[in-house]
């Protein structure tokens, strides 16, 4: 189960209470399977065995729930968040473990809520170091991690600058607003297994933090599956924890993970459908023969992609079968030819673990990430 809100906790720092979830009626389900999370995380343990691991909670987890995930991998060493309010939500479920708020403060009032969740802040830009130095006192120093931008180009300091940076944030470690001073860099693309661009980053990041008395962070899922070398102090595990990968034309069991969350729903109508007749909006597909034809309870309201075409494969009964026509709202059609006792109740699977999220994800032109981040309010969400 989910672990409920403690409300002395919540009291304690100062929290506003869970939005609760919506009433559904609709069979429309995402089950999360804990014990794969957990799978997951050895696994990466296993990968990086020297490595503290961060677990990458942003997103509501990538969509799996936050309370739930933080709750399954309560042994990580860190959490990784990537707003004020998921810390809150960490602290209100009554879990002590580090956390990282992984683009740091947004304003100086940040600073004293960092200090009261016990929350570490990346520091990637000089307006947030501004910010530290503003704040006058904090009820306890608050730990920081120095983004170098190796290579990417969104976030991170400029690696010339970075001895002025790390100079300015141990004057504020004299002043006890800053507790350590660690390193962190994010790669561009250590899913392409054959680009040159990882390596380039890993030596930029190595040569600037050189001499520093920092611990490291470099490795996202990819890199800690396919960058040995990138381990270091710590690693940060997002889509690898909930068994994907966005490495092209693999998917998460190709690494041994499993994957953490099954989306299914219920067949609520099944037609005969005439040869030549059409289904759906814009008559999209016609059917070669008179065929059995599922209607499904899911569609786009739910986060299921309207993006894919006729073909992609969905489960009915446990047997693979195809979407045909348009992804509608509250609906999808399937072919129902050959699947055995297919009817009115049957469970449809739209992905799981005998049908990579990965896949659906291709067929959308996307990565799986996006998709169980797009899974809306009105899916009922249970755990096995
Ligand atoms: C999201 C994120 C990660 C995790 O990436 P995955 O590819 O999901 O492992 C790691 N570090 C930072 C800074 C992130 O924003």
């Amino acid at each position: 189960m989910a672990r409920a809100v403690n409300y002395q906790v919540a009291a304690l720092y100062r929290l506003p209470l869970p939005i609760p979830q919506l009433p559904v009626s609709r069979p429309t389900t995402a089950t999360i399977h804990t014990d794969a999370l957990r799978h997951n995380l050895t696994k990466v343990r296993q990968t990086a065995p020297n490595s503290k691991v961060m677990a990458v909670v942003k997103a509501d987890a990538y969509g799996h729930g936050l309370e739930r995930v933080a709750s399954a991998l309560e042994s990580a060493d860190a959490f990784g968040v990537a707003a004020m309010s998921d810390a809150e939500r960490i602290r209100a479920a009554g879990i002590s473990q580090p956390i990282l708020l992984l683009s740091g403060l947004d304003e100086v009032s940040d600073v004293a809520r960092l200090a009261e969740l016990q929350t570490d802040s990346v520091i990637h830009h000089v307006s947030q170091i501004e910010f530290l130095e503003e704040a006058q006192s904090v009820a306890r120093p608050i730990d920081v991690w120095m983004k170098v931008d190796s290579g990417m180009h969104r976030l991170g300091f400029y690696t010339g600058d970075v001895p002025v940076i790390y100079g300015r944030l141990q004057a504020l470690q004299g002043k006890g607003i800053v507790g350590k001073i660690r390193a962190l860099n994010h790669f561009a693309a250590s899913d392409e297994l054959d680009s040159p661009v990882t390596q380039q980053q890993m030596d930029v990041f190595q040569n600037t933090v050189q001499g520093l008395q920092v611990e490291r962070s470099l490795a996202n899922s990819a890199a800690i599956l396919s960058w040995p070398s990138s381990h270091c102090e710590w690693v940060r595990a997002g889509g690898a924890l909930y068994g994907q990968t966005v490495v092209e034309g693999k998917t998460g069991a190709d690494f041994g993970l499993r994957p953490a969350m099954t989306f299914s729903t219920r067949l609520i109508a099944v037609n005969q459908i005439k040869q030549g007749e059409r289904v759906g909006y814009g008559g999209a597909y016609e059917c070669p023969e008179t065929m059995p034809v599922g209607v499904a309870a899911i569609g786009y309201g739910d986060g299921y992609p309207r993006a894919v075409k006729s073909g992609t494969p969905v489960m009915v009964n446990g047997q693979m079968t195809q979407i045909i026509g348009r992804v509608s709202m509250d609906l999808m059609t399937i072919d129902l030819r050959g699947i055995g006792g297919a009817d009115v109740g049957s469970v449809v699977t739209l992905w799981g673990p005998e049908l990579p999220v990965e896949t659906i994800g291709a067929a959308a032109g996307t990565i799986g990430y996006e998709l169980t981040c797009s899974i809306t309010r009105r899916v009922r969400f249970q755990e096995d």
